[in-house]
């Protein structure tokens, strides 16, 4: 039987349309939630994702200020602003677009933007409090695929996801947040033996490796469900993902498509760890 198709696109739609109300009844209370992107060099992805996150924020009401700087900036102007910024009451979210210049130390700069306002949820405080169960910022990409799951009551108590990909934006933290939700986690990564044997004991499929086809259906476990992270560019210039997506509809139960699949999500939980951030600056209880 062929898989359901979980379309991120259509969920993000939904929250979006949410999050526009509920923006609308802050604004009514003086409320306006604020995100502060900063985009360094001319990098056409890099631009392209600032310029979703701009158009995304426009529609749910949420005051996007984009500032642009050269490739030239150096590290200690960046932290400065970042200081800045941090410091503003009217910025709830401070985003800064990844990657940076050489010449700028990434880590360093996720550390400077306050905890309180890490809507990307990289900080060290955020992680560790992601890790202790607590609530937080949690990371776009990974809290939108908790979304997707639930949107489809998927259950993931008990089930065994198995992540492939161990980044600290995705495979990391997808899978803390699978094990906060009581699934029993395994990480598999470049050094992994026998990989075919984990993704065929998979429940739950995360695949978050950047590899156009990595995994096709051959070892998926019937009925699995398959999530689909990576996002490639074909040689004919279309966007694919690390999922073969025909032969693994075959065997899985639900599957994620790309694109219109894990992307959409990100962009939608920046926004909602945007406005969570507006509500607590302001006392509003949710
Ligand atoms: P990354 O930092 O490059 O990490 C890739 C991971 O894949 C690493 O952990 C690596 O293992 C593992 N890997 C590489 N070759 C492997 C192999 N042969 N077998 C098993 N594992 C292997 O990438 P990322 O930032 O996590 O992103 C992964 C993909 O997701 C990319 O296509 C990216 O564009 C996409 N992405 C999409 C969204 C979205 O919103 N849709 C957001 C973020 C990322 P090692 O750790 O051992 O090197």
């Amino acid at each position: 039987m062929a898989a359901e198709v979980i379309y991120g696109s259509e969920l993000a739609q939904s929250m979006r349309d949410e999050m526009k109300n509920e923006v609308l009844d802050l604004r009514e209370k003086g409320i306006i939630p604020g995100l502060t992107v900063i985009l360094i060099g001319d990098d056409p992805a890099s631009k392209s994702y600032v310029l979703g996150k701009q158009r995304a924020s426009e529609y749910v009401g949420v005051e996007s200020d984009l500032i642009t700087l050269p490739d030239s900036t150096s590290e200690e102007e960046l932290l400065s602003l970042i200081n800045e910024l941090n410091n503003k009451e009217e910025v709830h979210g401070i985003l800064v677009q990844l990657p940076l210049p050489a010449h700028i130390n990434e880590q360093k700069v996720i550390e400077t933007i306050t905890p309180e306002k890490d809507v990307d949820g990289f900080h060290p405080i955020n992680i560790g409090r992601m890790m202790t169960g607590k609530d937080t910022f949690f990371p776009c990409t990974p809290y939108g695929i908790i979304q997707m799951l639930k949107s489809k009551d998927i259950k993931i108590e008990g089930k065994h996801a198995v992540i492939i990909g161990r980044s600290n934006i995705v495979g990391k933290p997808v899978g803390q947040l699978l094990l906060n939700e009581n699934a029993t986690v395994t990480y598999c990564h470049s050094r992994t033996n026998d990989m075919e044997k984990y993704i065929n004991q998979a429940d739950i499929l995360i695949v978050a490796v950047g590899m156009e086809h990595f995994i096709n259906g051959d070892y998926i476990k019937d009925g699995a469900v398959v999530i689909d992270v990576g996002v490639n560019r074909t040689k004919e210039g279309t966007l694919t993902g690390d999922v073969e997506f025909e032969s693994a509809k075959e065997k899985a139960s639900f599957i994620t498509p790309v694109p219109k699949g894990v992307g959409p999500m990100t962009i939608t939980m920046l926004l909602h760890n945007t406005i969570k951030s507006a509500k607590i600056h302001n006392g509003v209880n949710s």
